[in-house]
């Protein structure tokens, strides 16, 4: 890297970490970024001075760049990327620059459309537990350019990877490779289904015999992706790994499947099975996702704030067997409450709405449930401790953006939270 032109595309966490490591690896970093200056001033903050930050730029070739390293939200199609290509010049995702500074090393990578971050933290937390030192990363908290510095030699890497740094890969190669599952989602940028599984197979692209590949066999575009995978496959469920994960203490189907997953990615690591059912015995959750807040009179409260479409909280609803206090609403993100109708009915005693969707809401679920409109979260949260009742649930899943009241969806599930553990 000594003296190159670097190029990083996207002035957010991952094209900051990227242009701190390059900075430190001896090039001449540009960083650049549509957005201008003041929007960007948050991330900019602790940047070195001798990063050269282009803010208001959407053209970043030039013919003394040799090597262009971009952010996941950027497209693989944009003009200047292709314009470099052309030249020979080489393109690459953040994750192709903080593998070449921290693999090749025992590396498990996970992928999919739903559950990647549960299923990471997983194996993270069952691979600590059996004393494995082991950084967990990528899209999950920290880039890996951020990590190098943290590895050492006997390191296990643990990435969550998404479609758009995998697309782009060059010579990453995990040991474990984890497909969850694939369903329509980020087709704006991938085009069709196919182009967006192939994407995603990429994972797979350098992986060899002695590798393995952790498949989901009840999804039709693992199953198809399979037959070009040369590492050895497990499919889940498997009688082995069901029997292993069986210890989980997280609600729902999807968190036995995301279990069984990392189960498998445990046992390809050498993990031994009584280690790998301790690890996800002691697994306490991921913040937001059908987390536990407290009991408070024999009322239990969940957040699950990640909730910000109808399909997630249709997953949360499927994990709870009733009677449930149900906090909807948020940002409206165009798409019907209908679906939620029968997974109500049975299960939710009450509906308490809040922001901007609550009167869409209120029209589309109307009948499934007694609702109320309460307008805040704070207020809802006050009116689900008036109301609720012994061996009831309290279950915060939105099924909206939050983007209304709140920065993201953090947020709003610290301030649910921070709420519930105020009650009296
Ligand atoms: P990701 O990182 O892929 O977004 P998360 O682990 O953060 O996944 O889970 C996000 C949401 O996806 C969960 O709240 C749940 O609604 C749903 N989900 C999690 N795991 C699965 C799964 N295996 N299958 C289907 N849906 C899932």
């Amino acid at each position: 890297m000594k003296n190159k032109n670097v190029v990083v595309v996207g002035a957010a966490k991952s094209g900051v970490a990227a242009a701190k490591l390059l900075l430190k690896k001896g090039a001449r970093v540009t960083l650049v970024d549509e957005k201008s200056r003041t929007q960007l001033s948050a991330a900019l903050k602790g940047l070195p001075r001798a990063v050269r930050v282009q803010a208001n730029r959407s053209k970043f070739y030039s013919d003394s760049v040799d090597l262009i390293v971009v952010s996941p939200g950027v497209p693989w199609d944009h003009p200047d990327l292709v314009k470099a290509r052309e030249k020979g010049v080489p393109v690459w995702p953040e994750l192709e620059l903080g593998w070449r500074f921290a693999g090749p090393r025992k590396t498990v990578a996970v992928t999919g459309t739903n559950g990647k971050t549960t299923t990471t933290a997983l194996i993270g937390h069952v691979l600590r537990k059996a004393g494995r030192p082991t950084v967990v990363g990528g899209n999950i908290g920290t880039p890996l350019s951020a990590l190098v510095d943290k590895i050492r030699p006997s390191t296990n890497l643990v990435l969550e990877v998404s479609s758009y740094q995998l697309e782009g890969q060059v010579t990453f190669h995990p040991n474990v490779g984890v497909f969850l599952n694939l369903t329509p989602d980020h087709l704006k940028r991938h085009g069709t289904m196919a182009g967006y599984a192939r994407a995603k197979s990429r994972l797979f692209a350098r992986m060899e015999k002695k590798d393995t590949a952790v498949l989901n066999g009840n999804d039709a575009w693992c199953r198809r992706i399979a037959g070009k995978v040369r590492a050895r496959k497990i499919f889940f469920p498997n009688p082995v790994d069901r029997r292993l994960a069986k210890s989980i203490r997280l609600l729902g189907e999807h968190n036995l499947e995301n279990a069984m997953a990392a189960s498998a990615a445990c046992r390809a690591l050498g993990i031994k099975s009584s280690a790998i059912r301790a690890g996800l015995a002691s697994f306490k959750g991921v913040p937001h996702r059908i987390e536990f807040v407290r009991a408070l009179n024999g009322v239990k409260y969940f957040n699950d704030s990640k909730a910000t479409n109808v399909d997630s909280t249709s997953v949360a609803l499927k994990s709870f067997s009733g009677p449930l206090i149900l906090i909807l609403g948020g940002e409206h993100k165009g798409s019907s409450y209908r679906p939620l109708v029968p997974l109500i009915k049975g299960r939710v005693k009450l509906i308490l709405t809040i922001g901007e969707a609550a009167p869409i809401i209120a029209k589309d679920l109307r009948g499934a449930a007694p609702l109320r409109s309460c307008g805040t979260l704070a207020r809802a949260v006050k009116t689900a401790r008036a109301l609720a009742g012994r061996g009831d649930g309290v279950l915060l899943s939105p099924a909206c953006a939050s983007f209304d009241q709140f920065k993201n969806f953090e947020q709003r599930g610290e301030e649910f939270a921070r709420r519930v553990k105020a009650l009296k």
